[in-house]
């Protein structure tokens, strides 16, 4: 009987999947409890773990001797040591494209709420302080309709964007040079761009898809080259777009207004100075978080330890598949 050890809690979706597969024969412990050494005492009788967020070290994985497969809910895996479960031939899956829509939304959302400027318009509606009904006068909310949208990153939620801009009537360039480098640039509704500067010079809208690097993207220089009014949007990672540079765009009216859902640091300090302006609208990093994202994300993860005990697994989804196979 297979022994699958799940470590984390799962939306109910993916709860009632556990149950379901209790009656197909397979033995599930089920740790709920959110300390990331809860699940440890049950790490020696597992044949598959199901992992959420906690780590997972060499000297883990050393207590699992009958270990085949760690199964990742979700796509990151810097706590898990890669390097150990290849060594022992132990598969580390993760799930596929699950919340690539989730994230497009997110920053979607934030670009209108930029653009029609809504936590303002929001405050002004109640007459919150500073702000009165006449707000509407000064006519700050503005169309998203034939503008320019710079998408920087053009992978699978970069094109979701885009796809979505689209339908707004949006004018799409994307700066990806990876993509272009391989010369597979996809069709769509995004023209390259291979000269950032040029693209941020001209761009109304700038959303970040790319993945977390040393330094920021977005920095005081990126700034100092963008078109007045310009909206920001970051649902990237924390740093891609420099936080203290961002204040003093929206200080010196380079940016409009600006979406965050990444922050350098998580959760951030509640004195952020960016968090007291009106045209900053925020969000707890939930991007990939909605609630259809984490049920696929649940069941996935799940699924996606079984089949590969099955053998039926979409390799695409083992990230040690080389390895593991190696004789
Ligand atoms: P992806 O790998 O499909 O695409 C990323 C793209 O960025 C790639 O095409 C790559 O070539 C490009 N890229 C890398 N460095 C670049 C650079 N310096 N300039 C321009 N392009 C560059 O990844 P994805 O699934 O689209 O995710 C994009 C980002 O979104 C990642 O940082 C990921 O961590 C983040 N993310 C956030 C959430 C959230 O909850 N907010 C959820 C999922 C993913």
């Amino acid at each position: 009987m297979t022994r699958l050890l799940v470590a984390g809690a799962l939306h109910p979706t993916g709860e009632a999947l556990l149950e379901r597969i209790k009656t197909q024969g397979v033995d599930v412990t089920y740790v709920t409890d959110p300390d990331p050494t809860a699940y440890l005492p049950h790490l020696p009788q597992a044949d598959a773990l199901v992992l959420r967020t906690q780590p997972l070290s060499a000297e883990m994985i050393a207590t699992a001797p009958d270990l085949r497969v760690v199964s990742r809910h979700g796509v990151g895996y810097d706590a898990v040591d890669v390097d150990t479960l290849s060594a022992r031939k132990i598969a580390l899956c993760i799930v596929g494209d699950v919340n690539s829509v989730s994230v497009a939304e997110q920053a979607m959302m934030m670009m209108l709420a930029g653009a029609k400027q809504a936590l303002a318009a929001h405050y002004a509606t109640k007459g919150a302080e500073g702000f009165d009904w006449h707000w509407r006068n000064l006519l700050r909310a503005r169309e998203v309709y034939e503008k320019r949208l710079l998408i920087i990153g053009y992978g699978r939620i970069g094109r979701r964007l885009a796809k979505m801009a689209d339908g707004f009537g949006m004018h799409i360039a994307a700066y990806d040079p990876y993509l272009s480098q391989s010369g597979a640039w996809p069709d769509g509704p995004a023209a390259e761009v291979t000269d950032l500067d040029a693209a941020l010079a001209e761009a109304d809208f700038i959303s970040a898809h790319v993945p977390a690097a040393k330094g920021a993207l977005l920095d005081a220089d990126a700034f100092a080259k963008m078109k007045r009014g310009v909206v920001i949007c970051n649902t990237a990672r924390g740093g891609v777009v420099d936080e203290a540079a961002l204040l003093e765009a929206l200080n010196n009216g380079t940016v409009a207004a600006a979406g965050l859902d990444v922050f350098l640091s998580e959760p951030p300090a509640p004195d952020n100075p960016l968090f007291s302006d009106p045209r900053v609208i925020l969000s707890p990093h939930i991007g990939g978080l909605s609630n259809e994202a984490a049920e696929r994300m649940a069941c996935a993860c799940v699924e996606n330890a079984l089949t590969f005990l099955a053998g039926t697994i979409d390799p695409a989804l083992i990230v040690n598949h080389g390895a593991i196979h190696d004789s």
